[in-house]
Order: C-alpha cells, then structure tokens, then sequence
C-alpha cells in the first residue's frame, strides 16, 4: 500500500454529511487537515485509524457543523485510513494497521510508518492541547477512554469522556502512547460503530477541549474516575467445546447474555461459568504466562474467579473466540496485580 499523506487547511465540500463509504470522493487519500481557530494550542484529532470504526466522523462532523462561523479553538484533524473506510473494514488484508505504525512502534519502517512520523512531526512543531484518537470496538461495551501514561491531566481527559479509563501500555505504536509526553492525549473507544450515545460523548468531550483554558491543577476526585488495566486474557484451549446456554451438553458453559458483564465486576463467590472438563480455561497474563491456576477454581463444576475482576470486550462470536481471545480481565489500576511479582 503506498498511499499519499494530503496536508489541507480547508475542509471538503459535502463534509458535514457524508457517510463513510462515500469517503473517497471527498479524501482521496488519508489527509490531515489544518483548521485554525479562536483559542491556541490547537488540538489533534484522529479519525478512522481503523477503517470501520465511524464513531470519530460523526462526532467531527457534528462538532465542526456547529462551528462552521468559526471554531473556539484550532484543530488538526486526520483522517486515516480511507481506502479500509471506503470497503467498511478495520484494516484491508495485507495492509498496515494505521494505530500500530506511530512514533514508537516495534515495526520495521515502510510508507505507514513514515506516514504517520510525517503526520506527527507536522501537528509537533508546535506545542498542542490534547491529542484524541476515535476509536470504536465490538461487543457490548459501554464508551470509555484510554490513556497510556497515568498523568492528572490523562485522568480529566477520561473522566470528561466516562467513569471508567482505561490504561494500556501495549500494543506498541498507537497513537495515543506517540503524543504521551507531548500533550495529554487519549484514546476514546465509543462503542459498537454508529453507538449514539458514544458519538454523542465524544462530541461533547472534543467541544470542551475546544473551550478549555487549561486543565483543571487538581487530581480527578477518586469517585469520577475508576482507572482499570489489563490483568489478563482468557481463551478457551481448541478441544473445549463451549456454548452461551446453561442447558447446553458443551464443555464449557456461560450464561446467555454474558456480554453484559463487560466492566462488571465479578467477585469471588460470584458463578463466572459451568464446566464440564478439569481444565476450560486458558489464562494469561500481559507477559504471556500461565496463570490460569492463580486466576480461577472449579468447585461442582462452577468455575469462580480467585480475586474481583471486571472482563471486558467479550464476544460470542465462537470464530472470533477460537482467533482472538473470549474477553480480557481488568482489574483496578491501584491494586497490587500479578504483573508486579
Ligand atoms: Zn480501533
């Protein structure tokens, strides 16, 4: 894929309203866009890193459609990865996934890489406000934002956005982790692509930053905030037959709307799924070790959680299961983790 970076200072006719598979005939390819407003430093805004993932237009479109005599404060504006946009996928096969490629990848470099080292050292030049990403996953997650460096100024961003942040440090080359240490900067996951009420939240975060003076000097109040990491993940072994149905004769069994347990919390005494087998689960931690033991028991074919844990981006979809993972488990950022044995 060798596509052109389009640097402009205007945004395209027809921009308030059009959907993302019309994206070619108004970006061409992926563009940066310069608007200059009341208020400095500007704010850095990225859209579509993943190509299916159209909260983050909708949001710029409604925030920049209200501003269309003037904007309080400058913005940039990137709009990333519009070929993916065009065929409604997160990344086309073979292609560079646009939120691993920023300053600080791992990833050997080739015209993404330098793409986005161009976009950065662009938008760097000069001081910023606050650097957003938009994102969107599956699942029945509830919109919240992460951040990759615990700062005060991080926490506001998340607290605006929702309750709960979450902090990641992997995987390299995200956006949000390039412009840590630049400005405060987050990365905004607003729910299933089109949630309302995720657009609707990121709108009304960017439109803040666009008013803001500064962040507040405070830390954010512990009941605005409950910052969450990755413990774990957890994936079923090949031969565990499974199923989202309590009366089912499969391995491994979870209730039927287990999706609604994203960022619940799950205690010790809580049933967090029926097995049938010795050992259902496989449980790792973020360096890649077994701690399927530490994390879980099995009593009468109940399977409980050995500490209070929160899963989070679950799916029941079984492809994506046996692929990817069945859900991550999160546990509060303040408390002792396994990770820090
Ligand atoms: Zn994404």
């Amino acid at each position: 894929m060798n596509e052109k970076l389009a640097i402009v200072s205007e945004l395209p006719e027809g921009f308030y309203d059009f959907e993302p598979d019309q994206i070619l005939a108004l970006f061409p390819t992926p563009t940066l866009i310069q608007l200059s407003g009341d208020k400095s430093p500007p704010i850095f805004v990225s859209i579509l890193l993943h190509g299916n993932e159209y909260s983050g237009l909708k949001s710029v479109q409604a925030l920049l459609k209200k501003y269309t005599n003037g904007l309080p404060r400058s913005m940039y504006l990137f709009v990333g990865n519009v070929t993916a946009t065009a065929l409604g996928l997160r990344v086309i096969p073979g292609q560079t996934d646009y939120n691993r490629c920023w300053p600080g990848t791992g990833m050997a470099a080739n015209d993404e890489t330098e793409m986005m080292q161009t976009v950065f050292d662009f938008v760097t030049r000069k001081p910023l406000f606050a650097a957003i990403d938009v994102h969107n996953n599956s699942g029945l997650n509830p919109h919240y934002a992460g951040i990759t460096t615990v700062t005060d100024e991080n926490q506001h961003l998340a607290a605006m956005f929702n309750h709960i942040g979450l902090v990641f440090t992997r995987p390299k080359g995200v956006s949000t982790m390039a412009f840590d240490h630049i400005c405060p900067a987050a990365i905004l996951e607003c729910a299933r692509p089109g949630d309302e009420l995720g657009i609707q939240h990121a709108t009304e975060l960017l439109d803040a930053l666009l008013h803001m003076d500064h962040f507040p000097n405070r830390p954010v109040p512990a009941h605005d905030l409950q910052l969450v990491r990755t413990l774990a993940t957890l994936n079923i072994p090949d031969q565990v037959s499974i199923d989202f149905d309590l009366s089912s004769q499969a391995d491994l069994l979870f209730q039927q709307d287990f999706d609604h347990l994203n960022f619940t919390e799950i205690k010790t005494h809580d049933v967090f799924a029926h097995t049938r087998v010795d050992r259902p689960l496989e449980i790792t931690n973020q360096l890649g070790e077994d701690v399927t033991d530490e994390l879980i028991r099995v009593e009468d074919g109940r399977i409980y959680l050995n500490k209070t844990l929160m899963p989070a981006m679950i799916t029941m979809d079984e492809a994506i299961i046996r692929q990817d993972c069945l859900c991550h488990l999160l546990v509060d950022y303040h408390l002792e983790t396994l990770d820090n044995r």
